[in-house]
Order: C-alpha cells, then sequence, then structure tokens
C-alpha cells in the first residue's frame, strides 16, 4: 500500500528509520506551526508523525481525519494528542517509551551537580570578568544528600541508579508503582509531604495529566527545605511557575533547575532569567544522540508495523481503546481549567476495551490502566457482572494497579463468583510457569488470564525470558529472532522485565539489526 505518511516536523531520517518506511508509503512533511493549519495538512493522512509540532490533535481535527491509522510521537511526553479520541477513532498512538530515559536523567542529574556547585554562577561571573573570590560560590556536597525522586518510572529510576552513585539516599513518590518494587530499586516510597519535607533535592518525573498539574505549587513549595533544590525536567505545568519564582525570590528553597516551562520556548522576559539561583536549559534534556537515533527509530518502526498491520513494540494507545489515560482526581486535588482534552476527558466506556486476553498494551504505558481501574471502581455506579469482570481481567493483567485498586477488584470478582456469575478455571498449580486462569462469563468468549499477569513491575527474571523463548523455539523451530523477541516483549512487556533481562534483550535486538 502506499500510504500518506505525514511528518509536522523536518525530521532527518536515520538510514534505519528511511529503510524501516520503505514500501509502506510516501512521507510528506508538512512543517505545521499554527493550529489553524494542522487539519489541511492531515486530513488525507494515514500516518501522522511529530516530534517538536507546537499544536494539539485534538478531538476535533482527529474525528476529521479518516483514514488516519496511527500517530508517532518522536519522543516521550504525549500531552498533545487525545488519545480517548483517537482511541474512539480507530487510531493507534506510539511514543518511544524508555528511548529518551537515561539521556533525561543525566540532564536531571547534571542540574543538580550544576546547582550544587554553582556552576552556571561561577561561569557567568567569570565570563563577565568578575574576579569575586571563591567562597563567593561555596556550594556542597551531594554525598549524604537525600534525593526526592517524584514518579518513579524510567527516567526516575535511573537517576535514583545515578543518584547512588553520588553517595546520595532516594526516596521516591509513586502511588501507581508498588512500595516493594521501588524498595527494591534501592528507594524509600513515601508520600508527597513527605518527600518534600526531607528531600535536599527534588526532581520531577511525572507525566502532565489532569492530576500532576500543578502538583508543586505555593503551599508544595513552603513545605521544602529552606536550602533544599527542586528539578524539573519533565513538563512546566507541573510546577506553579509564578509561585516558584516568589519561592526562589524569597529564599523559600535555595534554587531551581529547570528544562521546561508553562510556556515554551521561554519567553525573554521571564522573571526566571532574571534570578541567579536557577539553571535553566531549553527542554533539551532527551536531546542526546544516542536518545534521538533510538526515539526517532523506535517511533518510525512502530509506525510502519501499524501500517503493515502488526502490533506495535511502544504503543501509547491501540486503535480499539487499550491502553488511554484518564488520571485519577483524589478528593482536593486541583484542577487545571483548560486542560488538554487528553488529560481531562472522562474513560472510555468497558464495551470499547480490548478483551485480547493479557497481558496488553496498556501495562507498558505509564497511564496504564490504573488510573481508569481505580476511577471505575471507586466512583462509578454498582459492579455488573460484565464490568467487574472486564475490570478485573485488565485489573489483573496491569503491571500499575495499586493494591487498593487490586483488593477492591478481587473483592469484586469474589462476589460474582459467589453469585455464580463469573466462573474461573484453574489450569495447572497456582505458581507454575505454565499456569493459566481462565475466566467464563455466561454469553462471553473465555479469556485467559497468565498468571504472570499478577506481578509487579520488573519482576520478570533473564531465566523465564530465556526458558519462555526457548519454549517457542520447540514450538516454532524456524522462528525468527526476531519474532522470538517480539513474542517475549508482547507476552510480558518491556517495563516488566528486570535490568538483567532487559539488558540481554537489548543486546539482541543490536544484534539481530547488525546481522
Ligand atoms: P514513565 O511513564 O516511565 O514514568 C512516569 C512515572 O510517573 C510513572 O511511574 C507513573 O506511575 C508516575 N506518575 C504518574 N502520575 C503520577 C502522580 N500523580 N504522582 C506521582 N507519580 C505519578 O515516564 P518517563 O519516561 O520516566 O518520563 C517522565 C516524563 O518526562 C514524561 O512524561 C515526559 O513528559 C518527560 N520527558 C521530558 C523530556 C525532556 O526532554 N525534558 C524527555 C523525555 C521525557
Amino acid at each position: 500500500m502506499d500510504y500518506d505518511i505525514v511528518f509536522l516536523d523536518r525530521v532527518e531520517l536515520t538510514p534505519v528509520s528511511r529503510q524501516a518506511l520503505e514500501g509502506t508509503g510516501t512521507v510528506r512533511t508538512v512543517p505545521v506551526t499554527a493550529q489553524e493549519d494542522l487539519l489541511a495538512a492531515v486530513r488525507h493522512a494515514d500516518a501522522i508523525v511529530y516530534q517538536l509540532f507546537p499544536g494539539h490533535l485534538t478531538r476535533d481535527v482527529l474525528e476529521r481525519c479518516r483514514q488516519l491509522k496511527v500517530i508517532g510521537r518522536i519522543g516521550i511526553g504525549m500531552d498533545q494528542v487525545d488519545l480517548q479520541a483517537a482511541a474512539g477513532c480507530g487510531v493507534t498512538v506510539v511514543n518511544a517509551a524508555e528511548a529518551q530515559a537515561a539521556a533525561v536523567a543525566d540532564h536531571a542529574m547534571a542540574m543538580m551537580l550544576c546547582l550544587a556547585r554553582k556552576v552556571v554562577a561561577s561561569h557567568t561571573a567569570l565570563a563577565a570578568g568578575d574576579r569575586s573570590p571563591p567562597w563567593q560560590f561555596m556550594g556542597i556536597e551531594l554525598e549524604g544528600k537525600s534525593l526526592g525522586i517524584i514518579g518513579f518510572g524510567a527516567i526516575g529510576r535511573r537517576l535514583a541508579q545515578r543518584a547512588y552513585g553520588f553517595g546520595m539516599t532516594v526516596q521516591a513518590y509513586d502511588p501507581y508503582v508498588p512500595s516493594d518494587a521501588i524498595e527494591e530499586a534501592g528507594a524509600t516510597p513515601v508520600g508527597l509531604a513527605e518527600l518534600l519535607a526531607c528531600s535536599d533535592f527534588v526532581s520531577v518525573h511525572v507525566p502532565l495529566t489532569d492530576e500532576t498539574w500543578h502538583l508543586i505549587g505555593a503551599k508544595e513549595l513552603a513545605t521544602m527545605r529552606p536550602g533544599g533544590y527542586l528539578v524539573n525536567t519533565a513538563r512546566g505545568p507541573i510546577l506553579d511557575e509564578e509561585a516558584l519564582v516568589a519561592a526562589l525570590r524569597g529564599g523559600v528553597i535555595a534554587g531551581a533547575g529547570l528544562d521546561v516551562y508553562e510556556e515554551e520556548p521561554l519567553a525573554p522576559g521571564s522573571p526566571l532569567l532574571a534570578l541567579n539561583n536557577v539553571v535553566l536549559t531549553p527542554h533539551i534534556a532527551g536531546w542526546a544522540i544516542e536518545a534521538q537515533v533510538r526515539t526517532q527509530e523506535s517511533v518510525v518502526k512502530d509506525v510502519a508495523r501499524v501500517l503493515r498491520g502488526e502490533i506495535p513494540v511502544s504503543p501509547v494507545s491501540s486503535a480499539g481503546g487499550s491502553g488511554v489515560p484518564s488520571s485519577p482526581s483524589p478528593a482536593g486535588a486541583r484542577r487545571r481549567p483548560d486542560l488538554p482534552a487528553s488529560a481531562s476527558q472522562p474513560m472510555l466506556p468497558y464495551s470499547e476495551w480490548d478483551e485480547t486476553g493479557l497481558p496488553h498494551s496498556s501495562s507498558t504505558h505509564p497511564f496504564g490502566a490504573v488510573p481508569g481501574l481505580r476511577k471505575i471502581i471507586e466512583t462509578e455506579g454498582p459492579v455488573t457482572t460484565e464490568r467487574a469482570y472486564k475490570v478485573y481481567i485488565r485489573g489483573s493483567g496491569s503491571t500499575r494497579v495499586t493494591k487498593l485498586a487490586r483488593s477492591r477488584l478481587t473483592q469484586a470478582v469474589n462476589r460474582l463468583l459467589d453469585q455464580k456469575q463469573v466462573q474461573i478455571d484453574e489450569l495447572g498449580n497456582p505458581g507454575d510457569s505454565g499456569h493459566q486462569r481462565v475466566l467464563r462469563v455466561p454469553g462471553s468468549t473465555p479469556v485467559v488470564v497468565r498468571e504472570i499477569g499478577s506481578r509487579d513491575l520488573y519482576e520478570v527474571p533473564l531465566n523465564e525470558v530465556v526458558a519462555l523463548m526457548e519454549r517457542r523455539l520447540e514450538m516454532h523451530p524456524r522462528a525468527t529472532h526476531e519474532e522470538l523477541m517480539r513474542y517475549v516483549l508482547d507476552t510480558y512487556g518491556w517495563k516488566r522485565l528486570t535490568d538483567k533481562a532487559r539488558a540481554y534483550l537489548t543486546a539482541a535486538i543490536r544484534l539481530m539489526y547488525e546481522d
């Protein structure tokens, strides 16, 4: 098929990306800088790919793109796409989860070092001819300091690893990552208030959602240590910038390192530029050569996969509605008045959820199923057979189900079991590698829930990956390397693997492409 693939940025494709698109369609580059020009550019597109495009793929635009099959974000943050609408329109959305994690963690670390040792302030003074004595630039050591990480995902974890190397202690706040997974990674799970009060450095690594908009405002800043530093390489609106400027001016905190801003590019008149206790960079945390190549190639390959009718490796949400982000809003949470649709719209009805068994694409995505699950269980009407059944299946397969959501799901399903509205057949012994659980609801197709689905993040060790590949090879002796990798990733999802298993797969994939 000759698909119409529209790039909204001038992207220089690597040979690997070009090869991936070969035979799939024709690439049109239409740089769009104004929202009102967007529809004309993408109306007939089969695929939209963007990197720095400044506008929004809104419901209105998406509903008018009749041919659209896939959107690829050459990056990680998905705040510009109405993901609910995309799923409703049957459009798959892919990004490059993890591809920039090392680069952004490096950048956050660099900011902490710059703040601690006043690197930028002393450089600026020196360049301006200032020969102040060294004590003017007295800094602090990182060793022995505590780092609070908000959002313990791909970047947060990598930052923790770097911080351990500097002799720091790490505490993390992430209500969607089980406490034991945070502990296993060497950090202490804490609540947000405790993290703010007890950290010398606080680094933000959550996605921008309804829930995280202005997560840190005047009240939170006031609870930080007076000598504390704040770093934000995630998204600008997660911090209330006005409150931050006031806190920096008033010495409420010692300094801030910012790569992202409420409005980008940062206006020349921004009060942040007049402060000497900040380190500012223009949204470059992910801009390391390796990260950018990885990001582009991963997204382009996934776009080509979707156009060829294959399953993408890094889906944000799939056509048909799985994995669509929706944030829980705890009581008292502040709400942004003009949220982008992707963050503010309600959950999809369950009827639009996939029932293909587990694990499924959403388990690889930060938004995952948990917020949705929690919202359904806690705020929506009575638990009907079908709803609880679907919710349970999603829940037991999600790597990100909180303990509360999991226990409520289990309760709901147990009630249905008592009422004989659901039947669960255990195949094999629980705990055995071959164990499967089949759920049946009268009138619905039985769904297999793999036992692996109930595990938490980063729990699949290398030997299990290898055993899975060997079993697959026994059944399909002619399977290629690529098929084996895909099978492993489809089964577990990238995020579920231990570091060792990931390293192994990464090396294997690299070899595969060098072949
Ligand atoms: P990730 O999905 O792996 O991790 C995000 C973590 O945040 C998840 O563990 C999730 O559970 C947690 N989280 C979600 N809502 C939360 C909340 N309300 N409170 C606490 N934790 C919450 O994502 P990642 O790859 O680590 O990236 C994080 C963000 O960094 C991205 O969303 C993106 O916006 C940003 N980013 C910035 C750059 C840059 O150049 N500055 C580059 C890449 C990514």
